[in-house]
This record gives structure tokens, sequence and C-alpha cells, in this order.
């Protein structure tokens, strides 16, 4: 394949986190409209990301991290303001060839601003269509209860997503501290999601080990797990894992933040994807990590060598494993066919112009 520039690249997303999407920009915008008072230290020097305490461990480094999270999470007041974060990031990621988008939604932060969950999904389902319509950008939501916030919560968020079906809502996840409760807890919630016809998956193997990411699969039957980089810790259990076709959402800027790994070189990415797993790539919660999906691919590119065919590969991958409908994921399928031709149509006529 010739060399290819990033920017027009089909990218697709499977692992970010809607409140986590707020840029600094945005959160400005949304401090001034709520008259909310921003500390000046939330904001890093060049204004592109968010500063939080970082003392080097992960447990440290994860605290500083949900603080500030928090902070600019408080700052949606309003369907409104969930309409425009929606609208604001996809539009990012279209201008960076993203194709597809899932955001991991929280009834739970919904509710903490006293919206009611219908409220909540309508404002953000207006962001995406609006984001859609003028960039062609398609995204999906996955409704997320919180671990740390127990069994009975799930219970409640899992209940209130099934029902209100909406088109874009398609699936249940679990977020959160994958060391707060067991994940049996969570089943009877689980059950609800699945009986009410949707997809699931949940974080698992990111601050917990390899035995976090079996007990997410025996106990709800999860095919797609948020992170699930510590699986290389068992090397027995990832053969497993590979034959089984789990599908893991790698976020590698996150995991070099929250100190999971402690550089690229450690990172396994590179392991994992020639270990035949479908690799995804996510930004998770990208001004907080100083990225972007469009930066993810790009450390893909650089900082583990992935050719255009394999990076091709990474968004083939999520495609295959969104929680989309059968049309919807055609028609994406097609939008990398498309690009692959031109590619390959472009290096015959360079071929042929140089004979
Ligand atoms: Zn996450």
């Amino acid at each position: 394949m010739p060399t290819v520039t990033l920017t027009n690249f089909p990218k697709a997303e499977l692992h970010v986190h809607l409140e986590g999407t707020i840029s600094p920009e945005m959160a400005k915008k949304l401090a001034k409209k709520n008259k909310i008072k921003l500390p000046d230290d939330l904001f890093t020097e060049d204004g592109k990301g968010y500063r939080w305490d970082s003392d080097g461990t992960a447990a440290g480094n994860l605290v500083g991290f949900l603080k500030a999270y928090d902070k600019v999470a408080g700052l949606i007041k309003s369907a409104k303001d969930y309409r425009d974060i929606t609208y604001d990031y996809l539009k990012r990621c279209a201008a960076e060839g993203s194709i597809y988008e899932e955001l991991i939604i929280s009834a739970d932060h919904g509710a903490s601003v006293g919206l009611s969950y219908k409220e909540m999904v309508d404002g953000i389902a207006e962001g995406v269509s609006k984001a859609r319509k003028e960039t062609g950008i398609e995204a999906r939501l996955l409704s997320a209860c919180v671990r740390h916030y127990g069994p009975e919560k799930a219970v409640e968020v899992a209940r209130q997503t099934a029902s209100y079906p909406h088109e874009l809502v398609t699936a249940f996840h679990m977020a959160g501290d994958e060391n707060a409760h067991s994940v049996e807890d969570f089943v009877p919630a689980f059950e609800i999601a699945k009986t009410a016809g949707l997809a699931i998956s949940a974080h698992a193997g990111e601050a917990a080990g390899p035995e976090s990411i079996r007990d997410v699969k025996e106990k709800l039957g999860c095919k797609r797990y948020g992170h699930m980089v510590r699986i290389v810790e068992d090397t027995a259990f990832m053969k497993e894992m590979e034959k089984f076709g789990a599908v893991p959402e790698v976020c590698v800027s996150s995991n070099l933040e929250l100190n999971v790994f402690k550089d690229y070189a450690d990172h396994p990415l590179r392991r994992l994807f020639d270990a035949g797993f479908k690799v995804t790539l996510g930004s998770d919660d990208p001004p907080f990590f100083k990225t972007s999906i469009g930066r993810e691919y790009q450390i893909a590119k650089e900082k583990f060598h992935f050719t255009s065919e394999e990076l091709l590969r990474l968004t083939r991958n999520a495609i295959d494993a969104a929680f989309v409908d059968e049309p919807t994921r055609e028609k994406l399928l097609n939008k990398i066919g498309d690009y692959q031709l031109n590619l390959l149509s472009n290096k015959r006529a360079l071929r042929n112009k140089r004979r």
C-alpha cells in the first residue's frame, strides 16, 4: 500500500466516555453558560487538555484523574448541554476521519444534574443526528452502570434503559472501578438488559488483572471488553480468549497516563494484535489523556509500526464488533472497502505513470 495520510483514513472508536470528551474550549463555554467558576489550574498550559494530580502510582493517578473528570463532567446541566457536547465531539471525530463512534453514556450522571434518562438520551440523540447530517458520521450509545455505585444502582440503570428503548442505545455496559463488588452482583442488571435485547460489554483487565476478564466472561457472557490489556499477564488464558473471539477495546494513551503500563515499549497493543485478537482502538477520555481517536491511530502507526493495511484492519475490527444493525454495519464496511479500492487504484495509476 502507498503511504497514506492519516487524516482522512477511515477510523472507528468503540471506547470513549461521553463526559470525558468535553474539550477545554467546550468546558469554558459550558462554565460561562451555566455560571460556574472553573479553577484556573484545571487546564494544561497549552490549554488543550486538563491538568490533574499525578503521584506516579496507578492508584494515585486514578484518584487525580477522577477528581478532574468530575469537575468537568459537573459542567453539564441540561439536555441541551448533552446535545452540544455530543455534537462537538462527533464533529471533531469526523474531522479526523472517524466514520463510527460508540459513546458510553451515564444515566447516573444525568440523574446527578436532575435529568431523567429520557431527557438525557433525547439530548444526546439530537447531537448525534445533527453531527450525522453535517458530516455523515454514525454513532451508537452504550448505557452504562457504574460498578462502584453498586448492584442496586446498576439494576436501576438497566431498568431505565430497558423502559425507554431508543434506536441509538444499542448496548448496556459496566464502567467504573473493576475492583468494587463482584461481577456476580451485577448479573441481575445484565439480565434485564439482555431481556430488553441490548448487547453487552464491560470494563475489565485494566485496573484489575486477568481474573476480572474471566469473571466478566463467565458471569456476564461478554465478548467485548473495555481495555482487557492486562490479559497478557496470563498467556494460557490469552490463547483461550483469542479463540473465543474476544474483542479488546485498547486505549493506549489512557493506559500510559494511568500507569497501567509504563511506556510504549511495555504496552501490549502490538502483542494482542499479533496474537490474533480483533483489536480496536479507543481514546477513553481524550482531553484528559492529551489524545483523540486520530492520535491513537497515529500512535499505532508510529510507536507500534502498524502498516496501512493493519490500521485499516483495526477499523474493520471495530465495525465487525460494533453494536449496530446489519444494514448500518454493511454501509460502514463499504466505506472502508471504497477507501481501500481508492488506495489500490491510486497505487496502480502511480505505477503506470512511472512506466
Ligand atoms: Zn473507559
